[in-house]
């Protein structure tokens, strides 16, 4: 069977331009839409993610800024930062790019971000709309992945999709939008470290999304011939003493095996900053109604 690759960055680029016309919208209202991101310490792979989402926002003519933090800033002075931005008309998001030092309670600063510029979906507010069916703010990479599989017409009504991992910023809410009615229509199992006989389920899935964080765990021995699989991972891994990114799935196995399946690099990962940008404006758009 041939494998078709389910390219993010094809997918994101429809999206940008899908876009266009409403970030001019707002522009001719006078709106700009802005994201502030809150950068602390100097973690080298946050800087990375906070420079390449920052690029993406200007490159798009949108408003961007950075504002960094000393790794030992107080978690109340970072809460104060939180306070302004929440009220700063210029910013219509609000990212902090995790992970925090340990000495600051993520929880409590995520939270203190005002749900309607909570562009990243992580507040209980958007979290609880989220599961009641009424998304508002979506996390960008679940979001993401639902729009590459409607790019790609992969049609999950009626499928069993299979998830493997259930953090709150991507297991969870992919296995919620999945199984909402008017978007997936899917049934969903949520697989997770206790899941008992993995290969049980994950053998069942017309799709199975890989979320779990472990370097090409998913072989083809997880897999039923003709499913379409999501691989959300980004492990960087030593090859020969060069390092190297790859995803929860072990491409190679499952190729010949799989009818299409998202690559690592370029999959989810450009849909995830794209989101977030659609996030930004859909907040700006708030101002709108
Ligand atoms: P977390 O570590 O928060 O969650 C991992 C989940 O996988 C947990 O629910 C855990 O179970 C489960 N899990 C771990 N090992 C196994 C196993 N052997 N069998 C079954 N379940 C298992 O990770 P994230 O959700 O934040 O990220 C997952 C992956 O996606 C990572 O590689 C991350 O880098 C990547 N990622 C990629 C993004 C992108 O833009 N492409 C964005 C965000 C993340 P339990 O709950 O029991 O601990």
């Amino acid at each position: 069977m041939e494998t078709s690759i389910l390219s993010g960055l094809e997918a994101s680029k429809a999206l940008y331009s899908s876009l266009e016309s409403r970030i001019s919208h707002l522009k001719d209202h006078g709106i700009i839409p802005g994201l502030a991101a809150v950068l602390v310490g100097n973690n080298p792979a946050s800087e990375i993610y906070v420079k390449n989402k920052t690029k993406k926002f200007e490159s798009l003519g949108l408003k961007t800024d950075v504002f960094r933090l000393e790794e030992t800033v107080s978690e109340d002075e970072l809460l104060s930062l939180i306070s302004k931005l929440n009220t700063d008309s210029e910013f219509h998001g609000i990212l902090v790019q995790l992970p925090l030092p340990k000495h600051i309670d993520s929880e409590k600063v995520l939270n203190a971000i005002i749900p309607t510029k909570d562009v990243d979906g992580f507040h209980p507010e958007n979290a609880g709309l989220l599961s009641i069916g009424k998304p508002r703010f979506v996390p960008c990479t679940p979001k993401g992945i639902m729009f590459i599989l409607k790019h790609f017409n992969i049609d999950l009504n009626g499928k069993h999709v299979v998830v493997i991992g259930r953090s709150n910023i991507v297991g969870r809410p992919i296995s919620i939008l999945a199984s909402l009615k008017d978007l997936g229509n899917a049934t969903v199992t949520l697989c997770h470290s206790g899941t008992k006989d993995l290969k049980y389920f994950s053998k069942q899935a017309d799709v199975l999304v890989a979320a779990l964080g472990s370097p090409e765990f998913v072989d083809s021995s997880y897999i039923k011939e003709g499913a379409c699989l999501v691989d959300v991972g980004i492990n960087r891994i030593e090859v020969e003493g060069n390092s190297k990114i790859v995803g929860d799935v072990n491409q190679d196995s499952v190729t010949g095996i799989a009818s299409s399946l998202t690559p690592v690099p370029k999959g989810v990962g450009p849909m995830t900053i794209a989101m977030l940008v659609e996030n930004t404006v859909l907040s700006a758009e708030l101002l709108l109604n």
